[in-house]
């Protein structure tokens, strides 16, 4: 198993405290991860400064070349990415082999495309004898940050525009889940030139805070929890670095009467339960309409008490385990004060699963209001409330009563009803008649506390960039 840091395109272990790196479906040690020192995160910035100057003058179609050459790579290694991955996370190998392992790849020959497309504005003469261009350059060294439910998806969301976009990377992966970054640290290490991707290991207090602290430091990239993003953005006011937040999401799902009801229930028990609910956006917080609500939740609660864990030695097991004991304590002390509220009804699940590993029952809430911890806060976990409402600006307006702002769907047959509620609701992304789906073309990031900058598509490239004006006088 990798364990090593990548500095400057040699590998080295880590000279700070051990990690014990755990298989969370069976509570079993699997690895020692010993984090960086701060002398190697020093190391590591001053290699992707060095490697700065050369990388983003490289052309586009060169750097092209080599996002590609790491898709491929990682295609080629495709199942040993995946059991890594299931082992650290304890999601079934099956989910990773076939949902993000491709979306990695892709995501990878996505940025390759658009690094050699860039758009704007065209050059023209705004004084006399004097032609106006603009350019957009790599921002410099980018610090990135990543978390544990998708390791290597959210590294290579972080990996990709930074690098089309000519900057250079130190990656810090989830304390929890280094595994696979430190598999794919070796691919990279033969693609791109030295110091152009560094990867260090360690927790977001030693490593990660030294990172967005660290002078040599432009721009920090986080993905992680909005207590953290409020760390970050104080830390990175000493240095004024650019920063892009994806943090917390509390995805609302607003089902109207006359929605195609089979349909929601097989999409909120993939979506709502997906990664055992550890996913920004998650459809956990469910608005039902009146007429249909007493069905809905009956169904739902069958749905979700059909899912199955990926207990070893379970068939084609849908989720798996909460990352930690931790993860898995604080979903259930959530379903635990829900619990004890007399207008809530706890359908199915509501506990953990005993033996070894950190599982959770797929749980169902129902007769939530709006007012609830569990309707407002974010649980990360495989837990779905219901909330009736009776009107569409009730549900809009409870939809929108929220912290958050990443992702919202809603489910109706009227195409019109779609259309007004997609422009009413207040979050980065709304669906119609679907949930969860991501596609490498299109943004994905929020609005109020879910943070600012875009994943993916064209956009992050711009994130990941400055704009410049050049003026030549004639
Ligand atoms: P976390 O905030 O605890 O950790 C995320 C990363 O930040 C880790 O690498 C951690 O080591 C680091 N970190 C922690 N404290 C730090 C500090 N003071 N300075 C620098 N780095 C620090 O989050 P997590 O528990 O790993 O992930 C779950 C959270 O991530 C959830 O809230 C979830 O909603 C969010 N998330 C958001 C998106 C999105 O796209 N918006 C995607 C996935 C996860």
């Amino acid at each position: 198993m990798e364990t090593k840091l990548l500095i400057g395109g040699e590998f080295a272990g880590g000279a700070g405290a051990d990690e014990i790196i755990l298989d969370p479906a069976t509570a079993e040690s699997i690895a020692t991860v010993p984090e960086a020192s701060g002398e190697q995160v020093d190391a590591a910035v001053a290699a992707a400064r060095e490697a700065f100057a050369g990388w983003s003058q490289t052309a586009p179609a060169d750097r092209a070349g080599a996002l590609l050459a790491l898709a491929t790579a990682i295609e080629e290694n495709a199942e040993t990415l995946a059991k890594l991955e299931s082992r650290n996370c304890g999601k079934p190998y099956e989910r990773v082999l076939e949902d993000e392992i491709p979306a990695v790849a892709d995501c990878f020959r996505f940025f390759a495309g658009a690094a050699r497309g860039a758009a704007g504005s065209a050059a023209g003469e705004y004084l006399p004898r004097h032609t106006s261009m603009i350019r957009r350059d790599a921002v410099g060294v980018v610090g990135s940050i990543a978390p544990w439910n998708y390791p290597l998806m959210m590294a290579a969301w972080k990996l990709a525009p930074a690098l089309a976009a000519g900057n250079t990377v130190v990656l810090k992966p989830s304390e929890q889940t280094p595994l696979t970054t430190l598999f794919a640290a070796r691919l990279m290490a033969d693609i791109f030139p030295r110091g152009v991707v560094n990867v260090v290991t360690g927790r977001g207090e030693t490593v990660g805070a030294a990172l967005v602290d660290h002078d040599g430091v432009d721009m920090v990239s986080l993905t992680g929890d909005v207590a953290t993003g409020r760390k970050i953005l104080e830390a990175a006011s000493r240095t004024l670095k650019r920063t892009h937040l994806e943090l917390g999401g509390k995805a609302p799902v607003v089902v109207f009467d006359d929605a195609d009801l089979e349909a929601v229930i097989e999409g909120i028990r993939t979506f709502g339960y997906y990664n055992a609910g550890q996913d920004c956006t998650a459809a956990c917080r469910v608005y039902a309409g009146a007429k249909i609500y007493d069905n809905f939740v009956a169904d739902l609660a069958s749905a979700a008490a059909s899912i199955k864990l990926n207990i070893p030695g379970t068939e084609s097991p849908d989720i798996g385990p909460l990352i930690s004991e931790r993860q898995r304590d604080r979903v259930a002390s959530f379903v635990e004060r829900a619990a004890a509220l007399k207008h809530i009804e706890v359908l199915t699940g509501g506990s953990a699963v005993s033996g070894n590993g950190f599982f959770y029952q797929p749980t169902v809430i129902a007769g939530a209001r709006q007012e609830d911890e569990i309707v407002r806060r974010e649980v990360f976990g495989p837990v779905v409330s219901v909330t009736r409402f009776d009107d569409t600006d009730t549900a809009i307006a409870w939809a929108n009563d929220s912290d958050y702002g990443l992702a919202s769907s809603v489910w109706t047959r009227d195409i019109s009803r779609g259309m007004e509620c997609a422009a009413r609701l207040r979050y980065g992304c709304t669906w119609v008649n679907t949930h969860f789906m991501l596609v490498n073309e299109m943004p994905h990031g929020g609005l109020k506390n879910s943070g600012y900058g875009k994943d993916l598509s064209v956009y992050a490239l711009e994130d990941y960039s400055v704009v410049r004006h050049v003026m030549v006088a004639w």
